[in-house]
Order: structure tokens, then sequence, then C-alpha cells
């Protein structure tokens, strides 16, 4: 507390971001990184740009970076939009599309961000809880709203939702945005990226943070038709108008050249993440079925807090998150098989001794 603060600021609840312990040897399954590095391409582009033109200001419409994103889905660089992670490209949304006065709607179960932004720009929110095994149930999206928020898959559970279920919900609310953060989306989920074209109230995000394994780069982006492009595109300019720095741009341009490294990325993790849901299970643990990078688990009689507490002292650090409806359960990001094993191993080891 402090008497300089603004009101503003003493009523924030800030998001409280994942650990990022200095420790070495950890086995980091927290903040569903990738285990792997990011495409040897982007390595050298940002090597060869980390020369003297740092002197000079970034493309502050990042046109060649836009215009890759936009080919990847048969877009054109009018219908992308860029900035520092998608944790900034969905507080601009937040910002252009939701202060309608009506509450912005999204899961009582999702990421925890959408509320802080919500707090930052005083806008009001529903909750729409998720049913008992975890599901959205999309036929509570209903009623006056300023806009509507769904990840897909969602996190923390993993759990995706199919297009048409998207669909219907931008027929039911055409005059309001619904936004989908993709973060997670080339994990196994449907990407709505192609529905662009059909309805100009939708706006997908994804990140470069997740499949990409650029979460040092902080890059992210949006599809979406130009109004809506254009609507984020004042609020950049009326915040900063350079939304990514030349290394980001450039790193983030040869990554998106190089489709190659992010499919057999994907195809490593998704048969990690079987093989690891499948040791969870043979432990007697429940797993919700994921299409991400990481799994949510819980056992029927142990506490997710103390399980999390015991693979610290091992080395281990995973997700657990507070609260009513959280409490049970871990969140852990698919490792290497080599990094999901010593998971295993341990919570053999720490079920056996308190048995
Ligand atoms: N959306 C979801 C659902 C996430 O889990 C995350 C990562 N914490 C983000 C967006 C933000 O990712 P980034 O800012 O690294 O792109």
């Amino acid at each position: 507390m402090s008497r300089f603060w603004s009101p503003l600021v003493h009523r924030l609840t800030p998001y409280v971001p994942g650990e990022q312990p200095r420790i070495a040897n950890l086995i980091k399954l927290n903040t569903n990184e990738l285990p792997y590095g990011p495409s040897p391409r982007a390595l050298a582009a940002l090597r060869e740009a980390a020369d003297d033109t740092l002197r000079l200001y970034p493309d502050p419409e990042a046109l060649a970076l836009r215009t890759a994103l936009g080919q990847r889905v048969g877009l054109d660089a009018g219908h992308v939009f860029v900035g520092n992670g998608s944790d900034e490209v969905l507080a601009h949304a937040f910002q252009a599309f939701f202060s309608h006065g009506e509450p912005v709607l999204f899961a009582d179960v999702t990421y925890s961000f959408y509320k802080v932004y919500c707090g930052l720009y005083n806008l009001p929110y529903r909750l729409v809880p998720l049913d008992d095994g975890m599901r959205v149930v999309v036929d509570d999206y209903v009623g006056p709203c300023s806009g509507i928020v769904l990840a897909n898959p969602n996190a923390p559970t993993g759990m995706a939702l199919d297009l048409d279920t998207i669909r219907l919900l931008l027929e039911r609310h055409p005059d309001r945005v619904v936004l989908v953060d993709e973060a997670y989306v080339d994990f196994g989920a449907q990407s709505a990226a192609g529905l662009v074209h059909d309805y100009p109230n939708l706006l997908v995000v994804q990140t470069f943070s997740k499949s990409r394994a650029l979460a040092g780069l902080r890059v992210g982006f949006a599809y979406g038709q130009p109004e809506l492009i254009e609507g984020l595109t004042r609020i950049k300019d009326s915040f900063n108008s350079y939304p990514l720095d030349r290394l980001a741009q450039a790193g983030a341009l040869a990554s998106v050249e190089d489709e190659a490294w992010l499919a057999q990325c994907v195809e490593q993790v998704i048969a990690s993440r079987t093989r690891l849901s499948a040791g969870l299970e043979a432990l007697g643990f429940d797993v919700l079925p994921s299409c991400a990078n990481f799994v949510y688990t819980r056992h029927p009689n142990r506490e997710a807090a103390e399980l999390a507490a015991r693979l610290r002292e091992k080395a281990i650090i995973v997700r657990h998150l507070k609260g009513e409806r959280t409490e049970a359960w871990l969140r852990v990001t698919v490792g290497t098989d080599g990094q999901c094993q010593a998971l295993l191993d341990a919570l053999r080891e720490i079920l056996h001794r308190n048995s």
C-alpha cells in the first residue's frame, strides 16, 4: 500500500506468474514451456539480427512477420496482429472490445489472467461454471454480454472444444467479439483460424511461447477481420507503437518459416503425453483428456498440495492452483520422456511411502 498509488493500483489483484526458479538440475514441469529448443533457423536468425541495425527502431507494423503468419492460414497481413506475448495481445483485446458495460463471459476455471485484465480495465465479468467433468457448458454462455473468452484447449484442464461449438457461440452473439485463446492449439485441438473469413466477430489469439519454444522471446499474435485488427492497432498505437523489437520480429519470422520443426516437436510432445497420462493412470490418478502440452490430474485420496510439496523436495516442480475447483488437481507440463519418467518414479515412491 502506498499513498502514491492511484485507486486503480490499490484495487488490482495482479496475475501471479508461474515460478522460474534459478536452481540447476530442476525438472521444471510448472509453466508449460517446451522441453525442446526453438527452431535452429530461428536461433540463427536471432544471431544474425543482433548487429548494429539494433540502433534503428523496428518495423512498427511487423509486416514481414504478419504476412508470414497470415499465409499459414490463407489470410493476408491485414488479418493479423502481433504483440509482446499473447498476454499483451489479450490485454489489448480486452480493452479494444469488451467495455460495452455488460459482463465479459468466461469459464470459472480458465486462464486466470482474464480476471486480471477485467480488473485493470474496470470491466465487469461473469464466470460461467464448467460442468462436473470440467467441460465448457456452451448453453450457459447466454444473456447480455460485452464478449466471450474461451481458451481452446482450456487451461488448466487441457480439454478442447470442437469448432461447431465455437460457431454456435459466434452465431448467438453476432454483435460481440468471441475471443478464442489458442495458446495450446497446436498440441491437438482444432484451430478456429479458418473461421475468420466467415465471422467478423471472431478473434483467434495464438503464441510462440508453447509449441514454438520461444517463451523467452515474448511473441503472440491474433487473427481476425481487418475491422478487429484495426481496433487492436488503435490500442497498440496509443500504448507503444513498436509491438515487437527487431530480434523478436526476426526470430519469430524464421520460426514460422520452419513448420517442419514445429511438427516434429508437437509429435514428440503428443507421444510423451500419451505415455505420461497412461503412467499416471497406472498409479491411480485421474487424468483429464488433454489436447495441450500439459495434463490435469488428481489422485482420489491424496492432497494435491501435499504431492506438489513432496515432488518439490525431489526437485520436480508442477503447478498447483489454489481455489475451490482447482484445489484437488495438479497441472503437469509434458516434459521429455526422461522427465516424465522421473516424475512417475517420484510419485510412485511418494504414494508408496505414505500408504
Ligand atoms: N493464454 C493461455 C491460456 C496461457 O496459458 C498463456 C501462458 N501462461 C498465455 C495465454 C500467455 O502466453 P504468452 O504471453 O507467453 O504468449
